[in-house]
């Protein structure tokens, strides 16, 4: 649909499953077909595993992984250079954990060498030096996060993180949320994720876009429009989505500022 794919169907690729599918996330590119498709919209869903050369696509999905096949995705993904041209073209790219890491600058491996990432994402992944982030994360919206059509504010995001990497934000990309639960980006600035142009990343597994279909219906939006529009998609029944939504963000503690006031209010009780 954009130039990277001039075809009739929307073109989605799950980025090699077969060594960044640990935490499910090739669920995002299910949740991105399925509503496309409910829609009315032409899909080609693909699971591109490694090994061969990455399919040309409007939309890509990355996942998370374990330390090693996080690198082996990211040497891959740079010298076959599909990814970093389909953008240059038009496509949106979403990665999660591993995937968001190796879009950025630089990253760690498990020795903690630092090890080149995409680039597509002005952000440097490092190893942490407290214990593992490893939970369900809420992170609220900022406004300098991607807006919904017609300037709308992002709902709260929920997810859940299982990271050693720290993140840090150069000053090309902007977080996509602040934590009120969990750890996030971890760099203590308090923010989740980072985004620029077409391109999001985050720590969130869940996975991301079946707990949160505003943000997938963004994606959508941006992978079939490129130019940008302002017009929403057709409105789909959300009632599981919005059940499992309000099912997560009201069963985690919030550890932001209001959250911790009300654990202290409530131990003084
Ligand atoms: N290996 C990376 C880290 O631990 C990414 C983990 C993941 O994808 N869940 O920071």
């Amino acid at each position: 649909m954009t130039a990277a794919s001039p075809r009739s169907a929307l073109a989605i690729a799950v980025v090699f499953p077969d060594l960044l599918g640990t935490y499910g996330d090739g669920g995002n590119g299910l949740v991105l077909a399925r509503r496309a498709a409910w829609r009315g919209i032409d899909v080609d869903l693909v699971q591109a595993d490694s090994g061969r050369p990455l399919p040309s696509a409007d939309l890509y999905c990355i996942g998370g992984g374990e330390d090693g096949p996080q690198v082996r995705a990211a040497t891959a993904l740079i010298a076959e250079g599909t990814i970093r041209r389909s953008f240059d073209q038009g496509a949106v790219v979403l990665g999660v954990c591993a995937g968001y890491q190796l879009l950025g600058q630089r990253f760690p491996d498990s020795a903690d060498r630092s090890q080149d990432g995409l680039g597509l994402l002005d952000v440097t992944t490092r190893k942490g030096t407290g214990p593992r982030a490893v939970g369900e994360v809420i992170a609220e919206s900022l406004p300098e996060a991607p807006r919904l059509p017609g300037g709308r504010i992002l709902p709260p995001l929920t997810g859940f993180e299982n990271h050693g990497g720290v993140t840090v934000l150069g000053p090309a990309a902007r977080p996509v949320g602040r934590v009120v639960a969990g750890v996030g980006n971890g760099g203590g600035d308090g923010t989740e994720g980072a985004w620029s142009d077409r391109v999001v990343g985050t720590y969130l597994h869940g996975p991301l876009l079946a707990r949160n279909p505003d943000l997938a219906d963004l994606l959508l939006g941006w992978a079939i429009a490129p130019g940008g529009s302002d017009r929403p998609l057709d409105p789909l029944d959300d009632a599981a989505e919005l059940a499992l939504r309000t099912e997560r963000l009201t069963s985690v503690p919030r550890t932001g500022r209001a959250g911790l006031v009300r654990r202290l209010i409530g131990r003084r009780a």
